[in-house]
C-alpha cells in the first residue's frame, strides 16, 4: 500500500466528467493524441503524466515496461481500460 505520509498528493490537473460519470483528465500523448485518463493514480498504472501548465493538457507517456515508470510516483491508467461507455467513444459497436 502507498505510504501516505511520504507521498506527496498528485499535481491537480483539471478534470472533466466522462459520458459514464467518471472523472478523468484529457491528456495528450507522445503521438499527439487526446487520451483521457482515470483521474485517480493508480499503482498499476502505466502512464505517467507531465504537468505543462494551465493552459497545456497534461504530457501522457504511455510505456509498456514498468521499468520505465520506476521510480514515477503517480501512474495513471487509460479510461478506456475500464469506461463502460469506451465503445461507444472509438465508435464501435458490438
Ligand atoms: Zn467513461
Amino acid at each position: 500500500m502507498a505510504d501516505e505520509a511520504s507521498t506527496p498528493p498528485p499535481p491537480a490537473y483539471p478534470t472533466s466528467a466522462c459520458t459514464c460519470g467518471a472523472l478523468v483528465i484529457w491528456t495528450v500523448t507522445t503521438s499527439g493524441k487526446r487520451m483521457p485518463v482515470d483521474s485517480t493514480p493508480a499503482d498499476d498504472g502505466n502512464i505517467k503524466l507531465t504537468h505543462r501548465g494551465t493552459s497545456l493538457p497534461p504530457l501522457a507517456v504511455v510505456t509498456t515496461n514498468p521499468a520505465q515508470l520506476f521510480g514515477v510516483r503517480h501512474r495513471y491508467r487509460s479510461h478506456f481500460a475500464n469506461c463502460p461507455h469506451a465503445a461507444s467513444h472509438r465508435r464501435g459497436r458490438r
